[in-house]
């Protein structure tokens, strides 16, 4: 089944349910500061389960872009790493605002994945809630799961990917237990089930996560009741669609296929699974659409984080041997892939490449300069005392002459086996701040007429503690 044939089927089944079919929000959220991107369907209805807004329907059901590349759910790192992962994904979810609960949701989660797609039963396994035995029962008395694949999971304990039963958007608002379904890809694929040491490999892959949404978390941790009780699911097109055209890894499902066969022609790669062909699959769909939302590279917020993946997929080019542009005409291709599905992708084609192409050509005037450093940089590191450390004011001599984001430089070194020292490029960099306040002082004393230094008010560079403040890692 193709993906855009599993996107209607998923919409026709919850349509046939009552649920009201809504359009996909941005990545970018209206007007929620707690939030750097969409990262989930929910967030679009964050007012609703609060109990502020009434949209005129307790049913819905969508497909939605997210963007997992910031703030509390952030998956750059990951991303040619995993099968599973990308920073840009859709999701498809179903939602009950305060109408069916806990057995509803997972009977149709249930009907839907294995009489609608006809995915084996005996593949499946789920995940509840540590302490939801309502939803533990659910699953083994009606829905029939055998208890050896019903797992009881608690709280993330840190580990990036570990299994986490309890959801949350953000460090505030709705959130509540959950309740996951994993689809087993077969013994030849390393990992363990969801709850073992090893669960963090991909044998085992989540698919669909079902919420039951039941409290808002205020800032300093405390949970109150929402106004109803409501459900809230997410699946991933991607890892449901790798399922159904029997593949293990999201980057070989149709959708992926062309544009990584693109990727492949424009840098003269013949392993089509090389994983910088991966990344930069990936990176083209987060980057076009970010453009599409509003988005464009800067120096701050959300338009640095654009930069920093438009400037880690130019750098998997320049890894693959690529000396002029290439990164904007894989636009062109993707709208072939998703412009069916979204009309607004397709009307901008011409703008998202403009915008691409001129960011390009901005970072390959010092990309290769760049690499020539880093490759120095990291021979010292290798040989000096260092012990294989990159030394903060290295990687910030990067970030500041040839434009190198710090995870950028952070992720050329972990190719290498080599880590850089971010406490010591936050030291250099507030260094540089400190001089730029400074200087920006001397000139409002010495040249600037007063009325204009206080229109204009002193130029700091906030973009590292915009992010920081959104829990990015920078
Ligand atoms: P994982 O544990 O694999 O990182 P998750 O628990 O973080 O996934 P949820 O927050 O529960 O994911 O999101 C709901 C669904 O969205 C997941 O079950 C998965 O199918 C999909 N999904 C989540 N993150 C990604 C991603 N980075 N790329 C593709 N699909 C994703
Ligand atoms: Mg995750
Ligand atoms: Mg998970
Ligand atoms: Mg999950």
């Amino acid at each position: 089944m193709k993906t855009s044939e599993i996107r209607s089927t998923f919409l026709d089944y919850f349509r046939s349910k009552g649920h009201t079919i809504v359009p996909s929000s941005s990545l970018v959220p209206s007007s929620d500061p707690t939030l750097l991107f969409t990262n989930s369907g929910m967030v679009q209805f964050k007012n609703v389960f609060l109990g502020s807004e009434k949209p005129g329907y307790v049913r819905a059901a969508d497909v939605q872009r997210c963007l997992r590349a910031g703030g509390k759910h952030n998956d750059l790192d990951a991303v040619g790493y995993t099968a599973r992962h990308h920073t840009f994904f859709e999701m498809l979810g179903n939602w009950s605002f305060g109408d069916y609960f806990k057995r509803d949701a997972i009977i149709y989660a249930w009907e839907l994945l294995t009489v609608v797609f006809k995915l084996p039963a005996d593949k499946l396994w789920v995940t509840v809630y540590h302490t939801d035995d309502e939803a533990f029962d659910i699953w083994s008395r009606e829905v029939g799961v055998p208890v050896e694949r019903i797992v009881r999971i608690g709280d993330n304990k840190g580990a990036p990917y570990a299994s986490d039963n309890f959801w949350q958007m953000a460090d505030t608002g709705p959130c509540g237990p959950c309740t996951e379904i994993f689809f087993d890809h077969g013994a030849d694929i390393a990992g363990g089930p969801p709850g073992s040491p090893d669960e963090d490999g991909d044998r085992y892959i989540e698919i669909w996560n079902l919420v039951f949404m039941q409290f808002d978390r205020a800032p300093d941790g405390t949970l109150s009741p929402l106004p109803a009780p409501c459900v809230d699911t997410g699946m991933g097109l991607e890892r449901l669609a790798a399922v159904l055209q029997h593949v293990h890894s999201n980057y070989e499902i149709d959708l992926f296929a062309h544009l990584i066969q693109v990727a492949a022609g424009l840098t003269d790669t013949k392993d089509l699974a090389n994983k910088s062909l991966r990344v930069i699959a990936d990176h083209i769909r987060a980057c076009s659409f970010l453009i599409v939302d509003g988005v464009l590279p800067s120096n701050e917020g959300r338009g640095y984080v654009l930069r920093r993946i438009i400037r880690r997929a130019l750098r998997h080019g320049w890894m693959l041997g690529v000396r002029g542009d290439f990164f904007w005409r894989m636009v062109a291709p993707l709208v072939e892939e998703m412009g069916a599905a979204y009309p607004e992708l397709a009307s901008k084609q011409s703008f998202v490449e403009d915008a691409l192409r001129t960011e390009e050509l901005r970072f390959g005037e010092t990309l290769e300069h760049g690499m020539r450093l880093f490759d120095d940089i990291a021979h010292k590191s290798r040989a000096g005392q260092s012990g294989g450390i990159i030394p903060g004011t290295d990687a910030f001599r990067l970030y500041d002459t040839y434009g190198f984001p710090v995870d950028l430089t952070a992720d050329i070194a972990r190719e290498r086996g080599l880590e850089v020292d971010m406490g010591g490029f936050e030291q250099a960099m507030n260094e540089q701040r400190e001089r730029a306040r400074a200087a920006g002082r001397f000139e409002a004393k010495g040249q600037m007429p007063a009325d204009l230094a206080s229109q204009l008010g002193p130029t700091v560079f906030l973009g590292y503690e915009a992010l920081r403040s959104e829990g990015c890692k920078v």
